[in-house]
């Protein structure tokens, strides 16, 4: 690193920080921004700072959002009925990709890990259960990964809605153990959804 003034460094560092960037992409990202015209490096700079200001969670379903209520939650057209509880905003995303799923989201942001030392109230839970007792919901479809935190999640979450008497149902292990939904193509996707399981 020596071979660089300090605010290469510095740059190079930044990229370097953020995660699947390694020292050799750090790099030519870094001489690649040096090499912008200035205007285009302020336009980039300006969405990174806009993008973290404005983007928050959406009241309802805790995907991220640039308003109050996300598109699918403001979307007369969803089945509002119909919860599906994932992991991540890009699990939510996967499901979208199929166009086959019409019910709405709830994102959990993270799943139960003992090892981890992830509890219940670290992820959006009591959030869900909120909303399962103030809307008049007829299923939760349980679409955390198949890895142990996610059917410990999907356990738990079972466990807790069950005395409502709201259906509570799991996506088919169609999807491979420890598969990061996101990675799964859309068929395997609706094959899981469609084979779901009542627990
Ligand atoms: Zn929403």
């Amino acid at each position: 690193m020596e071979y660089y003034s300090s605010e290469i460094s510095k740059l190079i560092e930044a990229f370097a920080s953020l995660p699947g960037i390694g020292r050799k992409s750090a790099q030519r990202l870094a001489f690649h921004v040096l090499n912008m015209p200035s205007e285009r490096v302020d336009e980039l700079a300006e969405i990174l700072v806009n993008a973290r200001k404005n983007i928050r969670y959406c009241k309802t379903c805790f995907t991220l959002t640039d308003t109050d209520t996300c598109p699918i939650c403001a979307n007369p057209a969803r089945d509002h009925k119909t919860i599906m509880v994932v992991e991540t905003v890009r699990d939510l995303a996967a499901y979208e990709k199929t166009g086959k799923y019409n019910g709405v989201y709830h994102v959990l942001h993270g799943a139960i890990s003992p090892m981890l030392g992830i509890g219940p109230n670290d992820i959006k839970l009591k959030e869900l259960m909120v909303r399962l007792q103030n809307e008049d919901i007829d299923e939760v479809i349980i679409a955390t990964n198949s890895s142990l935190e996610g059917e410990t999640t999907a356990m738990y979450i079972s466990k807790l809605i069950k005395p409502t008497g709201i259906k509570v149902s799991r996506i088919a292990s169609g999807v491979p153990v420890g598969g990061d939904l996101e990675y799964i193509d859309e068929i395997t996707l609706l094959r899981a959804l469609e084979g779901r399981t009542e627990i």
